[in-house]
């Protein structure tokens, strides 16, 4: 096994595919504090997005967890599952977004996500992981840096949005460092960070309570510049005026918008809604 640098990648013919958001972590001591911070241990279950030419594989492999590695890239996903036959490493070549997490993943709670994630399908992926939180201890992702500003935005900035609000109810998120990038090859435009996301297990996506929250803040933020009682129409029944005054008393003003509610608040103003 060797890491792979852009004079490695060149050597093995890998020509980078733009659609696939192949951008590849070419700083190996990056990939190495990248790793180290997932703190993962022998034995650990982890799941590695996109491992692409195995810049982060190289270090995963060699803290004894089992590797479940998705790529997408058929040549990619071939060579590595030559490079690591002998490891604890299990490459499949399939979308990231069709993996079954839950038939990976121990029931505890206790696997690790991990990936220097494509831009085209961040959104999604991080979606997937708040869905599915409660299998995992925590994910460290590389993503693009105005994204990471994004998801860890917080009430009243220009950056909060749905994905904040979802990121601090199902897993708060922490930006853990910038990844310059030069750190990439191709160089992309924008530099990246990382960032580590650490569930929240007392909530689960599905119940029927987080399933009107998440659709009560899809519909807050439906139209940004709107006061919430635009925006929440919809769920305000017969008497609007009332529901208004109803949430008035408890501290929730529909005058507001969106962007100036706390997490708190959400939830306080999905419950009083809920029970119409
Ligand atoms: N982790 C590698 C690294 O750090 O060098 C590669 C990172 S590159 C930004 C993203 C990788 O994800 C590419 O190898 C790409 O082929 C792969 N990829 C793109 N879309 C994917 C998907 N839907 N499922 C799995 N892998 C995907």
């Amino acid at each position: 096994m060797q890491f792979p640098t852009k004079t490695i990648i060149r050597s093995l013919g890998i020509r980078p595919v733009k659609s696939c958001g192949q951008n590849f972590l070419i700083d190996e001591s990056l990939a190495e504090k990248t790793v180290a911070r997932a703190g993962i241990a022998p034995g650990d279950c982890v799941i590695e997005i996109g491992p692409g030419p195995g810049a982060l594989t190289f270090f995963i492999a060699q803290s004894g967890a089992h590797a479940h590695c998705f790529e997408i890239d058929r040549d990619l996903c071939a060579m590595l599952a030559d490079q690591y036959a002998n490891e604890h490493v299990s490459l499949y070549n399939q979308d990231i977004l069709q993996a079954d997490f839950k038939a990976l993943c121990p029931p505890g709670g206790g696997a690790v996500l991990i990936g220097s994630i494509p831009y085209n399908i961040t959104s999604r992926i991080v979606l997937k992981f708040f869905e599915t939180a409660r299998l995992f201890r925590s994910a460290v992702l590389i993503v693009q840096k105005e994204f990471a500003e994004r998801l860890c935005a917080g009430p009243g900035s220009r950056d909060y949005g749905i994905l904040s609000v979802l990121a601090q109810a199902y897993a708060p998120p922490r930006s853990l460092f910038t990844v310059p990038a030069a750190c990439f090859y191709p160089q992309p435009e924008v530099d990246s960070a990382a960032i580590m996301l650490a569930p929240d297990k007392s909530r689960n996506w599905i119940d029927p309570r987080e399933v009107f929250f998440q659709k009560i803040v899809r519909a807050a933020f439906s139209m940004r510049r709107k006061k919430l009682k635009n925006c929440l129409k919809p769920f305000l029944g017969d008497d609007p005026a009332g529901v208004q005054a109803g949430l008035l008393a408890a501290g929730i003003d529909l005058d507001r918008r969106a962007e100036t509610l706390t997490l708190d608040e959400f939830y306080t103003l999905a419950d009083f809604l809920r029970e119409l």
